[in-house]
């Protein structure tokens, strides 16, 4: 036998190759969303977004560098400023991702009034900065990295600095603000410097405390610059007890915090694609596989108390530990991950990964008209969503949250030199300026069961339009063009591909039958989840007892019956705000197929089940607040 070499070993070498791209998503700008479930949730994250004032946002940071905060107020939760007994070692967090926020709904709804606070934000941080020496930028004192250096406890202080640093380059790469590139700049030679000064041993250590995507933002930076120092500094951000046993596709993720480690796998791929190392591809490549195939719930959502806590394929294990299931910032992060896979390789299965993750996890969990959003999803019977507050929260997931309803429009059209890929069912307009192709996609899916693609405008010449055709269809769909049905269709789970000449007014029409399906716990068959196409069915338990006081509020509490905590909550702490108990129904199945018992109750997506000591209503859990409800059941 020859002996097993970690494939991380000894220093990294960092050297510029670029790996071209297979399918590149459009860019933001030539794509807008009309009216449906992703418009809606794109209008009330740009309300919240809006509401938020600057000078509020920046308190902590003119704090620090000892410049006047002026009258405004400062932000509570994990924003709070030093006060007392009370601060979050988090302060500034949010801040940056509403720079990335703003970046983002710029370029994809055109806000002018987004870019211009977020542009006054760059500026008064560069402010910050420059009081601070020039380079270092964040909302809490330097002391904290020493007792980073030290080993002593600090929260996650690369982590906050890495949204801000990601703030400023998505203000400087999406909206066009060169003042937030010198500003990263500055900070990422503070970073330079600073891990510079450390062995690698003592670097390997202070990994052990959560710092994030880094060098996600740092390999941007590189690329955007053509300079290598940024890849260098980035280099040094690799914690090698988790890429090691990942490049072996090994699963050693239990026990593990996911949304540090997550960050870290996308700047594993962002590295691979401007070094062509193939050591981060596998990384990134097998990654994704085992969460989403051994650690994900029938959401896609993955986590249990922000950790994996049991060994791979043990979900119904996994999901009695804790009620703090399928963190939103998970969610986020691996959609952003999905991305980069299929840049690489664009085979349509990622957008069922990604459409069934964004349908059930990403669209449900932000509160209609508020757009205040969830921390996490939770799984457990009996639950209800609950929601930040309006500027007493602030948690990880608040400020992701503000991101990813900024970008609902950034995956629908990918394109290579073929032509373009129709990735999702989402009501939109997609401009391709270069090729002075215009297309339109009408659809109330999954309120409706098909998609119609118009073409607005074209220029002579043939181009190629693929079509996925999501896995869960049963059989090949019916196509027409142009109210004619096609001779081929083809399977589900793969590309329906049209190579033709277009003209303007010509429509494509697919059907997308959905189907009620059935998906059981890898470890306990009797624990089951319904779905109708890729929308995940919860039953509908009633809203007894449940205030606004219990939907919204300042702590992670996602409701009674209160399984053991493995997490965050405190044991034995008496809930201010208790909830009448709740008996969780059973079922008996009368056959395996579950049409065979549970029935369409008359609305669309409604279901209802028969036969069962007490029957239960299911709608789509995206559509589904202020009520409890239940996901998975134990079925006979
Ligand atoms: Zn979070």
């Amino acid at each position: 036998m020859v002996p097993e070499v970690p494939p991380f070993e000894g220093k990294l070498q960092f050297i510029r190759k670029d790996v071209p791209f297979r399918a590149k998503p459009f860019p933001m700008a030539a794509v807008r969303l009309l009216p449906s479930i992703y418009y809606d949730a794109q209008q009330w994250n740009r309300g919240y977004m809006a509401r938020l004032e600057a000078d509020r946002l920046l308190y902590t940071f003119r704090a620090n560098a000892g410049l006047p905060v002026g009258s405004a107020k400062p932000l509570g939760g994990w924003e709070q400023p030093e006060n007392g007994q009370r601060s979050s070692e988090l302060r500034g967090h949010f801040p940056g991702h509403f720079l990335s926020a703003s970046a983002l709904m710029y370029a994809s709804t055109g806000d002018k009034d987004a870019k211009s606070k977020a542009d006054y934000m760059v500026s008064e941080l560069a402010k910050c900065q420059q009081k601070l020496g020039g380079k270092y930028l964040s909302a809490f004192p330097t002391t904290w990295w020493d007792r980073l250096e030290k080993g002593e406890r600090v929260w996650a202080p690369f982590y906050t600095i890495h949204k801000i640093m990601a703030g400023m380059f998505d203000m400087y790469s999406l909206a066009g603000n060169t003042q937030a590139l010198q500003v990263l700049e500055g900070m990422a030679a503070w970073a330079d410097e600073w891990t510079g000064s450390k062995t690698e041993e003592h670097m390997q250590k202070i990994l052990t405390v959560e710092y994030g995507g880094i060098a996600e933002t740092l390999y941007h930076l590189a690329a955007a610059t053509d300079n290598d120092r940024w890849a260098r500094t980035a280099d040094r951000y690799h914690k090698k007890t988790f890429v090691n046993p990942l490049a072996l596709r090994r699963d050693e993720l239990r026990g593990l915090h996911v949304n540090t480690h997550v960050p870290q796998v996308i700047a594993a791929a962002r590295r691979y694609e401007i070094s062509g190392d193939t050591r981060f591809h596998d990384v990134a490549d097998y990654f994704f596989w085992e969460v989403t195939t051994a650690r994900s719930y029938v959401t896609m959502g993955t986590s249990n108390a922000e950790a994996w806590l049991a060994p791979p394929r043990r979900l119904a294990a996994e999901l009695k530990l804790s009620v703090n299931t399928a963190e939103c910032c998970c969610a986020y992060n691996m959609l952003k991950l999905a991305r980069h896979l299929y840049s690489w390789n664009p085979n349509p299965g990622y957008f069922d990964y990604y459409e069934r993750s964004l349908l059930n996890h990403r669209i449900g969990t932000i509160r209609p008209k508020t757009g205040q959003t969830q921390y996490y999803l939770s799984l457990s019977p009996g639950v209800w969503k609950t929601f930040n507050t309006e500027d007493n929260t602030f948690w990880c997931c608040t400020g992701s949250g503000t991101e990813e309803y900024a970008k609902l429009n950034d995956s629908i059209y990918w394109y290579d030199n073929e032509g373009l890929y129709v990735n999702l069912f989402i009501p939109s307009e997609l401009d391709w300026k270069e090729k002075g192709f215009k297309l339109r996609q009408d659809t109330k899916f999954p309120d409706s069961q098909s998609t119609t693609l118009t073409v607005t405008a074209t220029r002579p010449g043939t181009l190629t339009m693929r079509l996925r055709v999501p896995v869960w269809l049963k059989s090949a769909p019916t196509v027409k063009i142009n109210g004619k049905v096609l001779d081929a269709s083809a399977a589900p789970g793969s590309y329906l591909t049209l190579r033709r000449t277009w003209n303007v007014g010509d429509k494509v029409d697919m059907e997308l039958p959905m189907n009620l399906t059935v998906e059981t716990m890898p470890d306990d068959p009797s624990i089951q989840a319904f779905l109708y196409g890729p929308l995940v069915l919860a039953g509908d338990l009633g809203g007894e007892g449940l205030t606004e006081a219990h939907i919204v509020g300042p702590n992670m509490r996602v409701g009674a019956p209160r399984a053991p905590q493995a997490g965050s909550n405190l044991p034995g702490q008496p809930d201010p705000f208790p909830m009448p108990d709740l008996e969780i129904p059973t079922f008996q199945a009368a056959g395996a197929d579950p049409n065979s018992w549970i029935k369409p109750a008359g609305k669309p997506n409604t279901f209802r089940t028969t036969g069962q000591k007490r029957d239960v209503t299911l709608v789509p859990l995206n559509s589904l607040f202020d009520r409890r409800y239940s996901v998975y059941w134990q079925v006979s």
